[in-house]
């Protein structure tokens, strides 16, 4: 079937009422950069829909790459047609029959916009159902539950047709909710909590601890892939690279060993805060998931967040950990996390770290420390480099969009 262009419905941005103009903004963006690839399209983006004009592009390589963008909610290749009967027959035709296999049923769906149309719903049912059941031996119409369900909208300017309704990734377009700072570390976990959080919204910058000599270029070299992963979301993402080899050094030099850990996430998120306020983020972002390591009960969460109130988000807090894996396996970026590598916490890191540290007893360790210069430096230090994709090159027009 030669289809015309893809409709897109926004489903949740729909009922997000003064934010809408603002949403759909974000979702054409999106939009645009996962079809940078297809030079000829269109994008028309309407109130309550979108239309990408495929203008002789691949339809089913662009539904491909639209199914993974968050904000839509469903999809349907469609043709549009002039308000003519003679030409809606064929078009309505010549659409079922691309579709239909032996002993399939069908049915129409009219909406009329258009209420001038010289056609009410039950005018179009039965003549565009008639000429369908006259012209394709063997259909039948089945109103409850039809293999085939042809849509046919009468709007003022046109009438588009369409028969698949094809589920996109759902949840909010990215950038929409405000921009964040994604702990990203070697593991399965933080890129999942990265993309959970993309899915609401949220535009990510990620901010990854890195402890050379004893963390190698290969467990950075991972990070990035993993970041390059994430980048395909939104055409692409920052990452902030902080040398974190002195303070690592200070902390083993001047922390009990049982608080070590504690400390050590306690100065990742203070280091975090302050690249968040830099790059003007309003969260921050980890891979927690509670119960399954040392730093990740309660109580270190308590005697950690102590550092900051700025709203830390644990999208993976409660899941169980095979529904992790199975997201990190659907975006692709569990085998790049199980390649091994050194992760910087776990080198420096005694053996049976505290689970129930004391919020009191790591800020009077702390105090004896003057760990402010050692924060600034790393801040200065980091390297801030742009993540693109793997697959895709963004063409120059798009270099100013964000
Ligand atoms: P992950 O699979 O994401 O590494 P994990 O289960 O191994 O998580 P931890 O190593 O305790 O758990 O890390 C908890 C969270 O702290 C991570 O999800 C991540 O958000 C952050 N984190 C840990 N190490 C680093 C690092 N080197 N750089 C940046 N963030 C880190
Ligand atoms: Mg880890």
């Amino acid at each position: 079937m030669n289809y015309d262009r893809i409709l897109i419905r926004y489903g949740e941005i729909s009922t997000k009422g003064r934010n809408r103009k603002k949403f759909v903004d974000k979702l054409r963006k999106s939009v645009r950069i996962a079809l940078a690839s297809f030079p000829k399209i269109k994008i028309r983006a309407e109130r309550d829909r979108m239309y990408v004009l495929v203008n002789g592009e691949n339809v089913d390589e662009i539904i491909k790459s639209l199914k993974n963008i968050f904000g839509i909610q469903s999809l349907s290749p469609a043709i549009r047609v002039e308000k003519d009967l003679d030409q809606m027959k064929e078009a309505a035709l010549s659409l079922v029959k691309s579709l239909y296999k032996e002993g399939q049923t069908f049915k129409i769906s009219p909406k009329r916009s258009d209420k001038t149309f010289e056609l009410d719903t039950s005018g179009i049912n039965h003549t565009f159902g008639g000429y369908i059941l006259e012209n394709i031996p063997g259909i039948k119409v089945d109103v409850k539950n039809p293999d085939i369900n042809l849509k046919i909208e009468v709007l003022s300017e046109a009438i588009y047709m369409s028969c698949e309704n094809i589920l996109g990734a759902g949840g909010l377009p990215v950038g929409s909710s405000g921009k964040a700072m994604l702990m990203l570390s070697g593991g399965i976990d933080s890129p999942v909590a990265g993309y959970l959080t993309m899915k609401r919204g949220v535009e990510i910058e990620a901010v990854h601890f890195f402890s050379p000599p004893y963390t190698s270029e290969r467990s950075k070299e991972k990070v990035i892939d993993l970041a390059k992963k994430l980048a395909e979301i939104f055409g692409s993402m920052k990452l902030h690279i902080v040398p974190f080899t002195a303070i690592q050094q200070s902390i083993k030099e001047q922390i009990p060993e049982n608080y070590s850990m504690t400390t050590t996430r306690r100065f990742m998120l203070r280091i975090t805060d302050e690249i968040r306020r830099k790059q003007e983020g309003l969260a921050i972002i980890t891979g927690d998931n509670l119960g399954q390591v040392a730093s990740q009960t309660l109580e270190s969460m308590y005697a950690i967040n102590d550092v900051t109130n700025t709203p830390i988000l644990r999208p993976l807090l409660t899941m169980d950990k095979n529904d992790i894996i199975k997201i990190a396996k659907d975006i692709d970026t569990y085998d790049i996390s199980i390649r091994p590598f050194e992760d910087c916490c776990t080198i420096f890191v005694p053996s049976s770290p505290k689970t129930k540290p004391k919020k009191e007893k790591v800020q009077h360790y702390e105090s004896f420390f003057d760990y402010e210069p050692l924060i600034q430096e790393a801040v200065e230090n980091t390297e801030m480099l742009t993540i693109r994709p793997e697959s895709k090159e963004q063409p120059s027009e798009f270099e100013d969009l964000f």
